[in-house]
């Protein structure tokens, strides 16, 4: 047996398709964002960032690099073992009351990542509900189609935002048996938004249960950045929230928040959270200062709403074919994988802009597309220049001017 050739023939087959994964190497820098300098070895020294997570620069917030600097200091690098084992830290304590208070739950846990989150709590929520359904929003995330995977529960996937469908699938379910609803609030790729009262409408109809993933909308949306659920004043029909701390918060690390019994019982059964080591106690710091701050300031929301629907205009205007959503995302269709990476590569080596190509499996084939995030640290002047660096791309490669 060849193994190596095995992995070899593995990476292969991705070439083939054009959609083998290159990353660009960059270092961000404080006070510098979305400006960084580029590693890669393609391209200038010194690229624009189109294509962040750090959706609104929290990364770079004095409030929240000083707050892990000076955690750091006062208690060391590394949280010192699991919850279990010698790692329940203070500064985690204080994380989960303040992410509790942001979504007006009774409690909330902390993970390694917003991934973890999901997984291990769908799969341990499922397992502890005898006999449950679940029923799951088809554009779903990794992470949540692998907790339910683990969970053993009967699942039902229900065509994406379609309520009817929805419905059509609790419909035909015992009306005493446990149901779950697992959905997003903001889905990544296309920036479209989820119904939310009117599937916790259906959650009460039919004696179902709700878990929504807000982690591309916490600290993004509502008046203190709890998310869509927030904002559609949703928050308290909702029984699990799911969020991250990387992404509007700028830091790492995922949670969940709900009722108190609940909450214990994921920690008391979850794998994902029971052996694995907490998150360092800087890390929790950063993270609750962030939270706190964007608890307070609405600077940072406003003005990356008005960012995104700037640069869609612009983007617009120039005849480029952008998806259009009530988000913060921005995509532009591209509908081939080795055009939407040929692209990527000729904003990156002859623009100085970097975002990063979506292929399959991240997006359905056909739909590969630039994916832009713009943040409250992009210029008029930047997106000027990416609207003529996109242009330029788009007819150098002859690519399709109108969304698909
Ligand atoms: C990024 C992402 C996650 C995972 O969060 P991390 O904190 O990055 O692990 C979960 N759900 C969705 C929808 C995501 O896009």
């Amino acid at each position: 047996m060849d193994y190596e050739a095995i992995f070899g023939q593995a990476v292969e087959k991705l070439r083939d398709e054009k959609r083998y994964r290159v990353f660009t190497e960059l270092a961000r820098q404080v006070g510098q964002f979305p400006v960084a300098d580029n590693f890669s070895g393609i391209g200038p020294e010194k690229i624009t960032i189109w294509c962040s997570n750090d959706y609104l620069g929290m990364g770079q917030h004095p409030v929240v690099v000083e707050a892990m600097a000076s955690a750091v200091r006062r208690y060391g690098a590394g949280a010192g073992g699991t919850r279990n084992i010698s790692g329940n830290h203070h500064a985690i304590v204080e994380l989960e009351a303040e992410l509790a208070d942001l979504h007006g739950k009774q409690a909330a846990l902390a993970f390694g990542s917003g991934y973890v989150a999901n997984q291990t709590s769908l799969a341990t929520i499922g397992k502890l509900l005898p006999g449950c359904v679940i029923l799951s929003d088809a554009d779903n995330h990794n992470s949540m189609i692998e907790g339910i995977r683990q969970s053993g529960c009967e699942r039902h996937v229900f065509r994406h935002n379609d309520l009817a469908h929805l419905e059509e699938l609790l419909k035909a379910l015992p009306i005493g048996k446990p149901k779950l609803i697992a959905f997003e609030s903001v889905y990544s790729m296309d920036g479209d938004i989820a119904p939310i009262h009117a599937v916790c409408d259906l959650a009460d109809k039919y004696n179902a249960m709700t878990y929504i993933d807000e982690v591309h909308a916490v600290g993004m949306y509502g008046p203190r950045g709890a998310g869509v659920a927030e904002r559609d004043n949703a928050m308290h029909r909702i029984t699990v929230i799911q969020g991250t701390l990387a992404k509007g918060f700028g830091v790492v690390g995922g949670y969940i928040a709900a009722s108190k019994d609940l909450v214990d019982a994921v920690r008391s059964y979850a794998p994902g959270f029971i052996f694995t080591t907490t998150m360092p106690p800087a890390v929790a710091a950063a993270a609750t200062a962030s939270v706190r701050y964007l608890k307070n300031s609405q600077v940072e929301r406003a003005r990356h709403q008005e960012r995104a629907a700037t640069l869609r205009r612009m983007l617009q205007a120039a005849g480029l074919p952008v998806m259009m959503n009530q988000s913060h995302i921005v995509p532009v269709m591209v509908g081939d994988p080795a055009l939407c990476k040929l692209a990527s590569d000729l904003l990156l080596s002859d623009h100085g802009v970097y975002i990063q190509p979506i292929n399959y499996p991240t997006v359905p084939r056909g739909t590969e597309r630039l994916r832009i995030t713009p943040t409250p640290v992009h210029t008029d002047e930047m997106m000027r220049g990416l609207t003529g660096s996109l242009g330029a791309v788009w007819e150098k490669l002859g690519l399709r001017r109108r969304a698909a």
